[in-house]
């Protein structure tokens, strides 16, 4: 099956000891894929360059290596569709194609506030995946924050509440990856 995915990273790439504060077994199991079988959520969250894409893809990969549709979107770029579909009055339509791959991998919430319509657009979207297909997330923002990106703390609640109800969060604390070799040559501290 035809996997869309922006480039591609493995888990066999990613070193685990550069990130102590993920804990190997969990990604281990995630790997294993019962949670796509399960239609459960993964959510991973930390601060820049921490492998959260990285992670988000590797195990996209290993779905589509299986077998399964895959997408990736970043987050922006979801909302900005499911806004012009509405504006096209296909809505539904592109609400069921994105429901349809087994994993759909959106990237880098928090980063852009969402309106109040963004949001709810976005809601509609987990509630229709809800139990029937795996999301991986990432994000820059811890829970907490959520309310904030979606401009209303009613929206975000009911957006965690479905999202996170059969699912496994990352929380990633530690250094950027991107950064390791600038420090390390002393031009960052
Ligand atoms: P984030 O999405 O958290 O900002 P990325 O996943 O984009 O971070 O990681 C930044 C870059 O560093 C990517 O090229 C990624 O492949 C690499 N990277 C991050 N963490 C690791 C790691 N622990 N081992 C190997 N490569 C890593
Ligand atoms: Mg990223």
């Amino acid at each position: 099956k035809q996997a869309r995915l922006p480039w591609i990273k493995t888990l066999e790439q990613f070193d685990f000891s550069f990130q102590p504060s993920i804990d190997h077994k969990i990604v281990r199991d995630l790997a294993g894929l019962s949670f796509v079988e399960r239609g459960e959520n993964v959510v991973l969250l930390g601060p820049p360059g921490v492998g959260k894409t990285h992670l988000a893809v590797a195990l996209a990969v290993k779905a589509a290596e299986a077998g399964h549709r895959v997408l990736f979107m970043t987050l922006d770029r979801l909302v900005s569709t499911l806004m012009r579909s509405r504006q096209e009055n296909r809505l539904d339509r592109q609400l069921q194609q994105l429901t349809y791959p087994k994993v759909l991998v959106l990237d880098e919430m928090g980063y852009l506030p969402m309106t109040r319509e963004e949001a709810s657009l976005f809601f509609r979207l987990i509630n229709r995946r809800y139990e029937r297909a795996s999301t991986i997330l990432t994000s820059n923002k811890s829970f907490m924050d959520w309310g904030e990106i979606f401009g209303d703390q009613v929206i975000a609640t009911a957006i965690l509440d479905r999202l996170l109800h059969h699912s496994t969060t990352l929380n990633i604390k530690g250094e950027s990856y991107r950064l390791k070799d600038k420090r390390r040559a002393g031009l960052v501290t």
